[in-house]
C-alpha cells in the first residue's frame, strides 16, 4: 500500500482519565467537612445506607457488624468453636451496634474509632472522623456530659434544605448539649415534634431525616408564639455566641488536626481540665475566639490565620 493513502488521526490525551481509588462501598462525600455545619456520623450512616437502597439497621447488619467483630476474635480457634464464636459475637455486635445515644456514635471514644476504621475501609475515605470528636481527644478540655439526650433540630434549616432540594441531615453541632441555637437563623432549636410532641431519638433505625421518628410528620414546621421575640435577649445573644463558637471550633478541626495539635509543654496546664462550657465563657470574657482559647490553653495551630477576634 503506497504511504500516501495513511490517514492521520488525532492523537489521544489520556493524562486526565486517572481513576478514582476503588473502594467497597459509594465513597459518598460527608456534608460540611470544615465548616460549623459538619456532618454527624448518625447522619451519615443513614445518608449511606440509603444511597445503597437500604435501611440503616440491614446496612449495619450488611457491612458494619462483619468487619466490626472480626478483628475481635481470638487468633487460634477450632472449627466448632470458630463458628460459636462468630455466631456469639455478630449478635453481640449488633445489638451494641444499634445503641441511639450520641455519646455511642460521636464521642471520642475506642468504640468509635473503630466504627470510623470500619467505614474508612468501605469508602476509602479520610475523612470520616471529622464527623466526631475523636479529633478533640488531645484538647485541654474536659468533655464529659457534652452530648444532649435527644435530638435537637433547627426547623429554619430543614426549611431550607427542603425548599432548596439539598439533603436533610443532623449536623454534630446539634449534639451538643451546649448549642441550644442555630448560628445561622438565631432561633433556638426545636426539641418536640409539633404533632405528636414526642422528642427525637439521636439514631433513627428507620425513616428519613426531618420526619419524626414516631408520627413520621415533617419536622421544618413552625409555629412562632408571640413571645418568642421576647426571648431575645442577652441570655439569647450568649447562646447564640456559644453556638457560634463551637461552630467555629467544629469548622477550624480539621486544620487543626492535619496540625496534629502539637501540645506546648511550655504553657503551664491547668490543674483541672475546664469543661466546654467553662471554656467558651472563659473566651466570652476575654473577647478571643475559641481557636485562639485553645491555643492559650496550650494546643498550637500553625495556621494562625484561623485565629480571630470576637466580634
Ligand atoms: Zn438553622
Ligand atoms: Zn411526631
Amino acid at each position: 500500500m503506497p504511504i500516501e493513502t495513511y490517514e492521520s488521526y488525532q492523537s489521544w490525551d489520556f493524562s486526565s482519565d486517572i481513576l478514582p481509588e476503588r473502594s467497597i462501598l459509594y465513597s459518598l462525600e460527608p456534608i460540611g467537612v470544615g465548616t460549623p455545619l459538619v456532618e454527624s456520623l448518625n447522619s451519615y450512616l443513614i445518608r449511606l445506607a440509603s444511597i445503597h437502597k437500604t435501611n440503616v439497621w440491614d446496612f449495619i447488619h450488611n457491612y458494619i457488624a462483619p468487619l466490626f467483630f472480626l478483628n475481635q476474635l481470638p487468633k487460634r480457634l477450632s472449627q466448632k468453636d470458630a463458628v460459636d464464636s462468630v455466631m456469639w459475637q455478630l449478635h453481640r455486635e449488633l445489638d451494641i451496634l444499634m445503641r441511639p445515644d450520641a455519646e455511642f456514635w460521636l464521642d471520642k471514644t475506642k468504640h468509635v474509632s473503630q466504627v470510623v476504621r470500619v467505614l474508612e475501609i468501605l469508602t476509602g475515605r479520610k475523612d470520616i472522623r471529622y464527623l466526631t470528636l475523636l479529633p478533640w481527644q488531645t484538647w485541654r478540655i474536659s468533655f464529659n456530659n457534652i452530648f444532649n439526650t435527644e435530638q435537637p433540630w433547627c426547623v429554619a434549616c430543614y426549611q431550607e434544605w427542603r425548599y432548596s432540594n439539598t439533603p436533610v441531615y443532623q449536623p454534630l453541632l446539634w449534639a451538643l448539649e451546649t448549642v441550644t441555637v442555630c448560628p445561622y437563623h438565631q432561633r433556638y432549636l426545636q426539641l418536640y415534634c409539633l404533632y405528636c410532641r414526642l422528642s427525637q431519638p439521636f439514631f433513627k433505625r428507620h425513616g428519613s431525616e426531618g420526619k419524626c421518628f414516631y408520627c413520621g410528620a415533617w419536622l421544618g414546621r413552625f409555629v412562632d408564639l408571640p413571645s418568642y421575640s421576647q426571648t431575645i435577649g442577652q441570655k439569647f445573644d450568649l447562646e447564640l455566641w456559644f453556638a457560634q463558637a463551637v461552630g467555629k471550633l467544629l469548622a477550624a478541626t480539621p486544620e487543626l488536626d492535619k496540625n496534629s495539635l502539637i501540645q506546648d509543654t511550655q504553657v503551664t496546664s491547668p490543674r483541672r481540665k475546664p469543661t466546654l462550657k467553662q471554656f467558651l465563657r472563659w473566651c466570652y470574657r476575654l473577647e478571643i475566639s475559641p481557636v485562639q482559647g485553645l491555643s492559650l490553653l496550650g494546643i498550637k495551630s500553625s495556621n494562625t490565620s484561623t485565629v480571630t477576634n470576637r466580634t
